[in-house]
């Protein structure tokens, strides 16, 4: 890269930099993007397909979930991680709805190709854009429909159509069911939901139907002395972060032993201070002990003969949901051990699900802790269950939060790119060119889920907005049935932030990846010859969704 000053080139950039400019710049951006979206848009909807993925070392994910995909997938292209940060970040928001603002994402910046095309400056477009964003956000509240927390049919219907399409589908009623239980045993009375106090444990073994609710929570584990009671009523409970052994040296030490006494000694020694530690923790109270780190057979003995019930090797976030649900603190240092930070439970028992053993923590001190174990034929049954209660137990979360909601089935689509239409006349000018794209990008979703369904866009889209232009607001597609209805009737809900999130940040990413013009990527070592113009390498500072602010 150089540049001329004098007849003399200047070297600006390290050699093997590669520099893409104006409309290249754009063209390469665009559709890497598109190429992303294009990926996940099949498995849009309740008909959408799934897809396998396959790692380097051979494992296989089978799922529907757009964010799941795109984190498996291993995208190398920086504007195409700028579309899988768009799930991520709804992932993170909302937890449902990734697929869509992906797809929404894709289709913005199609259309402002063919605006590009047409010599529309790219800030124009932006412009436009971002107008468009911000009404969409104005209608969406507009035709959000109220409900009440207490509406547990209608929560319901919100985590059924979470979950349509994913694994759970045979026996949805079932899973949703436990779902709105399981949020609206954690709700405050404000109507905030922690899902941290919901856990979701997987059991490969028996049938979906074999799935349950248990107040408490649940660690899949079992006790590491058979000596030990199963079963420990009035429990008081030490979490412990440290492990119940005897202390290696930090140094290499070596031990000269010369008779067998002294040999004795020695494992008298080691066996004493194991001892001390044991009471110790006999003498803080506890009758349960769930440890981090592990606990030595000597130690295990010793337990086992005071009647304490121990764990060992407990998952780090296991630890943090028993000191939620218990009221106990984490110790990490036997010294530190008073008793004062005991935890409580009306009951500590080990149980046999689907065979194996599993310690239950019930009758905790905190009501709001509950588990829910999911439970299914395979290992990938399993896992795409668990994806789909986790989505459905946020979006039931996030309408306990909100109390608002929409039609699903394309029906809020299809209304945004009505109205927004009527508002690009009210604007005119060029940015009226942008705004109108952006209504027509936004039927991608109900065009999509026809088309995933077998069913001809054009004719359902021109049904769609027939009954629309009709004022009927919530009429979406029956993919079933192949017509348009009602999706409020027909109880295909979705959360309003589902939305309004998919929307603004879609919006946010494609005006982002629209307003380069100039990639500079630096050269990746011995980078091949001909590589194309900033493939490899990273962007610097591009990374992340903080682009030009849009508040929603
Ligand atoms: P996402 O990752 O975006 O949540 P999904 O595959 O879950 O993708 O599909 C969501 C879309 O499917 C939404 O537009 C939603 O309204 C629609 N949808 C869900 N259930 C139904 C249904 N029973 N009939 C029609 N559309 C549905
Ligand atoms: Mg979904």
């Amino acid at each position: 890269m150089s540049q001329q000053l004098g007849g003399q080139p200047i070297l600006i950039l390290k050699e093997g930099s590669s520099r893409t400019r104006g409309r290249d710049a754009q063209g390469m951006n665009i559709t890497a993007a598109k190429a992303v979206a294009s990926a996940v848009r099949t498995t849009l909807g309740p008909k959408g397909m799934d897809k396998m993925l396959v790692d380097t070392i051979g494992d296989v994910v089978i799922t529907n979930d757009g964010v799941t995909i795109l984190k498996e997938m291993d995208i190398e292209h920086p504007a195409a991680k700028m579309m899988v940060e768009i799930a991520k970040t709804q992932d993170d928001e909302v937890g449902d709805g990734t697929t869509t603002a992906v797809v929404i994402a894709g289709e913005l910046l199609k259309r402002a190709e063919d605006l590009l095309e047409q010599d529309v400056h790219p800030t124009v477009i932006a412009q436009g854009y971002r107008q468009a964003a911000e009404k969409s956000h104005e209608i969406l509240n507009s035709i959000a429909i109220a409900i009440k927390g207490s509406d547990s049919a209608m929560l319901r219907k919100i985590a059924e159509t979470a979950m349509t399409g994913k694994g759970a589908e045979a026996n949805k009623e079932k899973m949703c069911e436990l779902v709105v239980k399981a949020v609206t045993m954690v709700a405050d009375e404000d109507g905030t939901v922690d899902k941290d106090n919901i856990k979701v444990e997987k059991k490969v073994g028996g049938s979906i139907d074999n799935s349950e609710i248990v107040e408490g929570v649940l660690v899949d584990k079992e006790r590491v002395h058979p000596g030990m009671p199963r079963k420990v009523k009035d429990a008081r409970i030490l979490l412990l972060n440290a492990a119940v052994e005897f202390k290696k040296t930090e140094v290499d030490a070596e031990i000269n032993i010369t008779s067998p006494d002294q040999l004795q000694a020695f494992l008298d020694e080691e066996e004493r201070m194991i001892k001390n530690i044991v009471d110790k923790i006999i003498e803080s109270g506890a009758n349960v002990l769930f440890c981090q780190k592990g606990i030595d057979d000597i130690a295990q003995h010793y337990l086992a003969k005071a009647g304490i019930f121990a764990v060992r090797r407990v998952k780090k976030s296991d630890m943090e949901k028993l000191a939620r649900a218990t009221g106990g603190s984490l110790i990490s240092s036997i010294d530190a051990i008073s008793g004062d930070e005991l935890g409580w439970a009306g009951l500590v028992e080990e149980k046999k699900v689907s065979g194996e053993e599993m310690v239950f923590v019930v009758e905790c001190k905190n009501p709001k802790a509950v588990s829910i174990i999911v439970r299914g034929g395979t290992e990938h049954v399993v896992d795409e269950i668990e994806r789909a209660v986790e989505d459905a137990l946020r979006v039931v979360g996030v309408v306990f939060e909100d109390k608002k909601l929409v039609a699903g089935g394309g029906s809020p689509e299809i209304e945004l790119s009505l109205r927004l239409r009527e508002y690009a006349a009210s604007v005119g000018g060029r940015a009226q060119l942008a705004i109108e794209a952006f209504a027509t990008a936004l039927e991608i979703i109900p065009r999509t889920l026809a088309e995933n369904a077998g069913l001809d866009p054009i004719d359902m889209l021109v049904e769609l907005r027939a009954s629309h232009e009709k004022g009927k607001k919530t009429v979406g597609l029956n993919v079933f049935e192949g017509k348009a209805e009602d999706m409020l009737k027909a109880g295909v809900v979705e959360p309003l932030r589902v939305k309004t999130q998919a929307i603004a940040s879609a919006a946010e990413a494609a005006i982002m990846i629209l307003r380069i013009d100039d990639v500079i990527a630096a050269s990746k070592t011995a980078a091949p010859e001909g590589m194309p113009p900033g493939g490899p390498g990273g962007m610097g500072g591009m990374g992340g969704m903080g682009g030009p602010g849009m508040d929603f």
